[in-house]
């Protein structure tokens, strides 16, 4: 399995690797008649600090609405659109969903961060930065901060210079950037330096085998250590189980999200979860 740090992550299930072209066509022609009518959804996983029980934020994620096939997960057709100008349309949907969504919070009394997920392909796409611009401009009632990204590793690699620059915009629009699935890409010290990233994420699958395999506790306490160095704050995803928590906490890594704190859940069910979690630690 390819998860060790240093190692790209080539081993995940591609279906856009098994497709002809015109299969592939095809697929894309529905995925934009899907975008056309509406049937993308975001839910939200809540992100909480372990040890003030606080809820910092909601990482959303897409998922698509299908007639016949039901709610599939983004692993079923981001591929298929990987640095098509559909990606770049979807992300733009993407992104205006969620500032619809905190506009909605707000007036609900939860003024929570958003974060989004954004493909290097998108990121490094010519038209990103004004795109960007032109829905926070659409949405003046959102505060930029309630906005972050994230951003895979490999998407810095491929065009640092690019990169660059378009973090260095993100900043002074005051909005946030995560580094995604942290520890799968190529990480180098040197450059992880230069980047302006808030917030390390630890990759899920460090953290589910991290109380079987030595290796894996070891890989995400040195993320945990060099975050810290470089004063940035960490956070696991794919916290499954209360186990998982206490070594987290043990290890001096406060921020986490996954199923065992709660699932991906419709925007609707949110404020009830919130309402719940609040009143459970208080
Ligand atoms: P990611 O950004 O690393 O998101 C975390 C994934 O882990 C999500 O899968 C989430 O549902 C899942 N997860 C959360 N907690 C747990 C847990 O405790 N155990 C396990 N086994 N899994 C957990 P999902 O929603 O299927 O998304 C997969 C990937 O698809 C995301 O990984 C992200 O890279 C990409 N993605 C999702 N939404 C979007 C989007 O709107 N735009 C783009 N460009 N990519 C997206
Ligand atoms: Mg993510
Ligand atoms: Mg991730
Ligand atoms: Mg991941």
């Amino acid at each position: 399995q390819a998860k060790a740090l240093g190692a790209a992550n080539t081993t995940h299930y591609d279906p856009a690797k098994e497709l002809s072209t015109r299969e592939r066509n095809q697929e894309r022609r529905h995925m934009a008649k899907g975008l056309h009518n509406n049937e993308f959804r975001l839910y939200y996983q809540p992100q909480v600090n372990l040890k003030t029980h606080q809820v910092i934020g909601v990482e959303a994620l897409i998922r698509w609405q299908h007639p016949e096939r039901g709610l599939l997960p983004p692993i079923e057709f981001l591929p298929l659109i990987e640095g098509s100008e559909l990606e770049f349309h979807l992300g733009e949907w993407v992104i205006e969903a969620a500032l619809k969504q905190l506009v909605t919070w707000q007036a609900d009394g939860i003024s929570l961060p958003i974060s989004v997920n954004i493909s290097p392909q998108h990121l490094l796409h010519p038209g990103f930065m004004s795109q960007l611009k032109a829905l926070l401009a659409a949405y003046p009632a959102v505060l930029p901060h309630l906005l972050s990204l994230e951003i895979l590793e490999s998407a810095t690699l491929d065009d640092m210079q690019t990169a660059l620059e378009v973090l260095k915009e993100c900043r002074q629009l005051h909005i946030d950037v995560a580094l995604d699935d942290f520890g799968t890409g190529y990480s180098s010290l040197a450059y992880f330096r230069q980047l302006p990233v808030q917030l390390i994420k630890v990759d899920r699958d460090f953290v589910r085998d991290m109380l079987e395999s030595k290796d894996d506790r070891a890989i995400v306490e040195s993320i945990v250590f060099m975050a810290r160095k470089f004063s940035r704050p960490v956070l696991a995803e794919g916290v499954e189980t209360m186990a998982h928590a206490q070594a987290l906490v043990e290890l001096g890594c406060f921020l986490a999200q996954g199923y065992g704190i709660a699932r991906p859940m419709p925007a609707d069910q949110f404020p009830g979860w919130l309402a719940n979690w609040q009143a459970e630690h208080r």
